[in-house]
């Protein structure tokens, strides 16, 4: 059996959501303890340049995301590493359990975790994860010097991962089921004048090829959306950007959700259906989901629960 640890705030999630809370529910003398998960920092330590942080033309990812950790640290909030399983909400003060063993019990919670990347659900695609397969083109671009590689999708990531690629590949496939890109206009407007970019329109992965010794890829099969004709590409990386999904395990039988498992939030707060549970970032918003809306809500998050508790006293 781990320790017990109370606090006032527990926050789960340590994107910007979760840090901005933690900077702000330290200022409000709440003490907060922060949980930072399996990936702290969150979906920003995956990317490169992020070029709509106000204050940075343009900032590493990894980096603006040790900076927010430090900034929640000066103003007294608690990191720990650990992931919580478990978090039961019918008992007051809330109960959650960690990995670690730890159990932590809180007055108020403070849900920020995020979303994951999403699969094709492939057979191939599970079999070659890790051996030519990937969902994150800054972890894994490095292995692909001088290589040609695919990636699948049409918004933001998989037009900015296409990018990010050309600096080690020597020719980037961008598969995408639709003829129009969900990107940005000046992202798309770089992929399509790219000499190492060839966008595939109307196609879709259908199996990822490859060989078992040694494992690795050799190429992808795609289809034709509209005839159905199957075309064999060579490569050997391949780099799913589908989307995102929310990370609301934890509260999916619980709490009140939207749009499939997004956590509910009532308009213009975060609060979740169950008073005293809070939740902000891309936990809650299928719609904007971006760094700056996300430490947005993490800010209206702690203000919120600290008004709360100030209630219950
Ligand atoms: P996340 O960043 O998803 O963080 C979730 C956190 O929750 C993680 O720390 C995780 O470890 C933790 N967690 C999850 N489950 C648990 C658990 N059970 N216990 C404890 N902790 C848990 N947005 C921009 O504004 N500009 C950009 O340039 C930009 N580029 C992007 C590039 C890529 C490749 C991706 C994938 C996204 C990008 N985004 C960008 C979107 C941005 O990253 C997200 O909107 C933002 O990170 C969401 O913040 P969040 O705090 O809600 O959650
Ligand atoms: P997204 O915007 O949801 O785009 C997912 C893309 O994958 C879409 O083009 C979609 O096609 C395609 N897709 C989805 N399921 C598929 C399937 N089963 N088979 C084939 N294609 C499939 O996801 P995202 O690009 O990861 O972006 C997530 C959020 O993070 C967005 O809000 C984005 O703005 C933000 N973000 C921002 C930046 C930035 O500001 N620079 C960078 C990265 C991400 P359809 O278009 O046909 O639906």
């Amino acid at each position: 059996m781990g320790e017990t640890r109370h606090t006032k705030v527990l926050i789960i999630g340590s994107g910007p959501a979760g840090y901005t809370a933690g900077v702000y529910a330290s200022r409000a003398m709440l003490e907060p303890i922060l949980v930072q998960g399996l990936e702290p920092g969150g979906q920003l330590t995956t990317t490169t340049e992020v070029e709509n942080w106000p204050g940075h033309t343009e900032i590493q990812g990894p980096e603006l995301m040790v900076n927010m950790e430090a900034h929640a640290r000066a103003m007294g909030c608690e990191m720990i590493t650990d992931i919580i399983v478990d978090l039961d909400t019918t008992q007051r003060p809330f109960v959650a359990k960690g990995d670690s063993g730890t159990v932590y019990t809180a007055d108020a919670v403070i849900l920020a975790t995020g979303a994951r990347a999403k699969w094709l659900g492939l057979e191939s695609e599970e079999a070659f994860k890790g051996f030519g397969v990937s969902a994150c083109a800054t972890c894994d671009g490095f292995f692909y010097r001088g290589q040609e590689i695919v990636v699948i999708g049409g918004g933001n990531t998989a037009v900015e991962e296409a990018l990010f690629l050309t600096n080690f590949a020597s020719k980037v496939t961008l598969i995408h089921r639709r003829d129009e890109l969900r990107a940005e206009k000046i992202l798309q407007d770089r992929l399509l004048k790219h000499e190492k970019i060839e966008p595939m329109w109307f196609h879709e992965l259908v199996e990822v090829v490859g060989e078992n010794d040694p494992k690795g890829v050799t190429g992808v099969r795609v289809m034709h959306t509209k005839t159905g004709e199957i075309t064999e590409i060579p490569c050997k990386g391949v780099f799913v950007a589908i989307g995102h999904a929310p990370a609301s395990e934890l509260v999916k039988d619980v709490l009140e959700l939207h749009n499939g498992a997004y956590v509910s939030v009532k308009p213009g707060t975060t609060e979740t259906s169950i008073p005293g549970i809070f939740a902000a970032g891309d936990l809650t918003d299928h719609k904007y989901r971006q760094a700056v809306t996300s430490a947005g809500m993490g800010c209206m998050a702690a203000l919120d629960a600290e008004r709360w508790l100030a209630e219950q006293e």
